[in-house]
């Protein structure tokens, strides 16, 4: 190898060390070459109450190949951190449905969500079933989760939702707890599709699993978890099989004045 050919070489080398361990930059976007958000989509409750076919009868408005990112259960720093990465280095926003109880030990990780783009909703205090408490524990539930959220993002004592976004852990509803939301104005979301990332698995199977059902419903609201290893080592291989197949990403936010105007490229 002559010389030119070794500092070449070397010099390759030093940008792929240099690229894989530069954070990437949220801020940085929209960025050409990458899988990008394509549009925004503003929705509130009284045009869609609930969301998500698995769960009930209506979903979001999204065309073939549109797909909607959503992420549960964290924050949680060994993990969320990296999901962050994965969106932000293809220039994509998500929505997150946070817990409250570890929203509350983790309060500069919400923060981080918030401030690369991402939707912050709620999945109540301590992801317990609604469905197996009485309905004032489940109001409890719902309210401390939301207050939780809230002071780590805004430092403000509140029970009404900055984003009027819920999803129940493991879809567990009563008609009660529904009509709750729904009487408050809070989008109740369910998921389109999964890739059973609840369970053990390693990322090559989550990631066949995901798009051999994406490849089924060509659109849609996808599940995923945060607290997930094997999801957050998964994500970035995810995104590129989403740009290589042409697929776009949809940022939902709530419909109302207080949306940040800027988003999407
Ligand atoms: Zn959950």
């Amino acid at each position: 190898m002559g010389l030119v050919q070794k500092s070449v070489s070397a010099l390759a080398f030093a940008l792929v060390v240099a690229s894989a361990s530069t954070p990437a930059r949220a801020d940085a976007c929209p960025r050409k070459g990458t899988l990008g958000t394509s549009r925004i989509l503003r929705i509130d409750a009284a045009s869609y109450p609930r969301v998500g076919l698995k769960n009930y009868p209506q979903t979001l408005p999204l065309r073939d190949h549109e797909v909607v990112l959503t992420f549960d259960d964290g924050p949680w720093p060994p993990t969320t951190p990296k999901i962050l990465e994965a969106l932000a280095s293809e220039c994509v926003r998500a929505t997150f449905f946070l817990i409250g109880e570890p929203a509350s030990a983790h309060p500069d990780l919400v923060k981080r969500i918030a401030a690369e783009g991402h939707t912050v909703g709620f999945h109540t205090w301590s992801h317990r079933s609604l469905k197996q408490i009485d309905p004032s524990e489940a109001t409890e539930e719902i309210d401390h989760g939301i207050e939780a959220v809230e002071m780590a993002l805004h430092g403000v004592d509140t029970t009404t939702p900055s984003t009027p976004f819920f999803r129940f852990p493991g879809f567990e509803t009563t008609p009660a707890t529904l009509n709750l939301l729904q009487s408050r104005g809070i989008v109740v979301f369910g998921a389109d599709l999964w890739a059973n990332d609840w369970q053990i698995m390693t990322p090559k199977q989550e990631l066949a699993l995901l798009i051999d059902r994406l490849e089924v419903a060509r659109r849609g609201i996808i599940l995923l978890h945060d607290p997930k290893a094997h999801t957050a080592a998964m994500l970035p291989a995810f995104l590129r099989y989403l740009r290589e197949n042409h697929y776009h990403i949809v940022h939902v936010v709530p419909n109302g004045p207080a949306v940040d105007k800027e988003g999407a490229p």
